[in-house]
């Protein structure tokens, strides 16, 4: 039986007729964009996340972009941001006018680290992006001690814990995606920025509205970034069930790595964290003999971030002079295998067979 490599279908089938009901609700009332259901939302996520405050807008990027630009960064700055990340942690920040300054990770995590931001921080870094990648947990707290504002990029990380909290609970501010393939998706784009501080969420607030509160004064050059009302409805129909389908991340990973221990290298994760894995990245000295090995038998795999940010064309300016060993080993060895909230223990022994058939005939 062919396993996929994700599969954000199949838990929501159950909950179609709900997501219908929640859609007619938003066409009935005839509201569509910044209305009861945006704002139930949001308050809903501030909740289960343990966060202050919550502001739905309109995608994962601009979160990061709105968010930066709530924390005052601007022309002259500097982020520190990983380079093995999805592009969109860095796009977003030369759309602030600052420049992107690259940092390791920890391979074992995928990570970044205290000490790999330590080593990026100069006295222009205004901020610092940790991303949560894989659903793994950025050490947060320990990043923050360095005395630096420290944003979460929380887009694949919805339903992971940590013994400090939440992801998005957790720095000064974090941002969540919503597009429909990561942990909590919509039926289209949407995002949403979390934060502790009052006077930051109202600063979103604005920037989220060209700027202003009410489209006759105008505080600031903002975005239109919104969250729009069908999407809140159908987040909210899913929201609940989040924990559960997290739960069904964590178990499928946890049997994962009793299968494949010693056979691959397996993502650790970090201290005390539960990660609900948002895709599953095993590391191999041969990723393209494994990935054509899983391929035949039916099973999905892909690398994600093989060419990390910084030797993008586009991010050339901006690369560091030094080597980011940690990088480079994750973005050449790193595939991931099948991971969803409907991968069942009979699938993941399929996978695991699959790993082990392949990686043992190379030896
Ligand atoms: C998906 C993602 C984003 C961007 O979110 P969009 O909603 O697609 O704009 C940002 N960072 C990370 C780590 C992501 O995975």
């Amino acid at each position: 039986m062919p396993v996929p490599l994700f599969d954000p279908t199949s838990p929501q089938a159950p909950l179609r007729a709900d997501i219908r009901a929640a859609v007619h609700r938003v066409l009935d009332a005839g509201q569509f964009v910044l209305g009861p259901e945006v704002a139930a939302f949001e308050t809903e996520l501030a909740a289960y996340l343990g966060a202050g405050h919550a502001i739905g807008v309109a995608n994962g990027t601009e979160a990061i972009t709105i968010a930066l630009r709530a924390l005052g960064v601007g022309p002259g700055d500097e982020v520190v941001v990983p380079s093995f990340t999805f592009w969109a942690s860095a796009e977003a920040i030369p759309a602030t006018g600052a420049t992107p300054v690259f940092c390791d990770v920890d391979p074992d995590t995928m990570c970044v680290t205290a000490e790999t931001v330590k080593a990026a921080l100069t006295p222009k870094t205004k901020a610092v992006i940790a991303v949560h990648l894989f659903g793994n947990v950025a050490p947060i707290a320990e990043i923050e001690a360095l005395g630096v504002p420290v944003l979460e990029d929380a887009a694949q990380a919805a339903g992971s814990t940590s013994p400090a909290g939440r992801p998005g609970a957790l720095g000064a501010i974090a941002t969540f995606s919503f597009y429909p393939s990561k942990n909590l998706g919509a039926f289209g784009d949407g995002g949403a920025i979390t934060c502790r501080d009052a006077d930051v969420a109202d600063r979103v607030r604005t920037l989220r509205f060209h700027g202003s509160k009410d489209k006759k004064d105008y505080v600031d050059i903002g975005y239109n970034s919104r969250l729009d009302e069908i999407q809140a409805a159908i987040l909210r129909v899913q929201l609940p069930h989040l924990d559960a389908w997290a739960a069904n991340r964590v178990a499928a990973g946890d049997r994962y790595a009793e299968a494949l221990e010693g056979v691959v290298a397996l993502p650790r994760a970090t201290a005390g964290s539960r990660p609900a894995w948002h895709l599953y990245v095993i590391r191999h000295d041969d990723p393209d003999t494994l990935l054509a090995g899983l391929k035949e038998q039916g099973i999905g795999a892909r690398p994600y971030y093989r060419v990390p940010v910084h030797a993008q064309p586009p991010m050339a300016k901006w690369a560091p002079a030094h080597d980011l060993p940690g990088t480079a080993e994750v973005a050449r060895t790193h595939l991931a295998i099948p991971m969803s909230a409907a991968l069942d223990a009979a699938m993941v022994d399929e996978v695991v067979e699959a790993v082990r058939g392949t990686v043992l005939a190379a030896r």
